[in-house]
């Protein structure tokens, strides 16, 4: 769950970035943010990883107030959530498999579970002939597959997704949005920014558009591809 109330951010420059947002995005929930560069969609979402801080307002994840939040408990929270790239972030000398691996074991996850899980979040996420595939060996597609799959390995409640499709051929966006659509399906909530109107009208539900600081609209719209 992700909840803003009345928030504000303005950086140190003078910059209101945002400006008296609200917000509720429930558990199981998935919302498209859309929005021109130098929104604040950025700033939204460094606000939900808590790479900054509201000047104003409240905010909460996952059932954490992020205001109150104390710094040892930061990696404790973003473990509730799992975020994908624009670019990737893949490791370059890791293959598909430890890319995936090396998440669960920076939390000193049972090795047993490490088998057994990453075979499966591959499986999720089609790529099972690429397991030892290293980054470069890959289209941008797969590379965005493998970063979803690293995302959901520690089962999060919540993927925050960063124009996941903003450097991967157009037709290819479509399977990407397909494929999280598929694991909130599942139970998990997700936030995708985009900038790809097309993408949004072909899927509808819900569209949050945040201009100068501000959401002028939050509805759930019908897709082209409802029946
Ligand atoms: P978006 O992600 O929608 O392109 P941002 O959240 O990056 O928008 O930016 C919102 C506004 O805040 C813009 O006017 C931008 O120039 C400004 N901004 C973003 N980051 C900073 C920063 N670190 N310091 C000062 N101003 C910033």
């Amino acid at each position: 769950m992700v909840e803003l109330k009345n928030v504000s951010v303005t950086y140190s420059s003078g910059v209101d970035a945002l400006n008296n947002v609200s917000l509720k995005i429930n558990d199981g929930d998935f919302a498209f943010v859309v929005g021109s560069s130098g929104a604040g969609k950025s700033t939204m979402i460094k606000l939900l990883l808590k790479e900054i801080d509201a000047t104003s307002g409240v905010v909460t994840v996952n059932g954490y107030n992020l205001n109150k939040l104390k710094k040892k408990k930061i990696p404790e929270f973003r473990r509730t959530l799992g975020f994908v790239f624009q670019d990737f972030r893949l490791i370059p000398s890791m293959t598909v498999y430890e890319n995936i691996a090396f998440v669960l074991r920076v939390i000193d996850a049972p090795k047993k579970y490490i088998r057994k899980r990453v075979p499966y979040v591959i499986s999720l996420v089609g790529l099972q002939a690429k397991s030892n595939s290293y980054p470069d060996e890959l289209s941008g597609g797969e590379k965005q597959r493998v970063a979803i799959a690293r995302a959901l390995v520690n089962d999060p409640k919540l993927i925050i997704a960063d124009e996941p499709t903003g450097n991967i051929d157009p037709e290819l966006s479509y399977e990407i949005v397909e494929l999280l659509k598929g694991i909130n399906d599942c139970g998990t909530t997700i936030l995708m920014v985009t900038h790809e109107h097309d993408l949004v009208r072909h899927f509808g539900g819900r569209i949050i558009n945040i201009t100068s600081g501000e959401i002028v609209f939050d509805e759930v719209i019908g897709g082209v591809n409802e029946a």
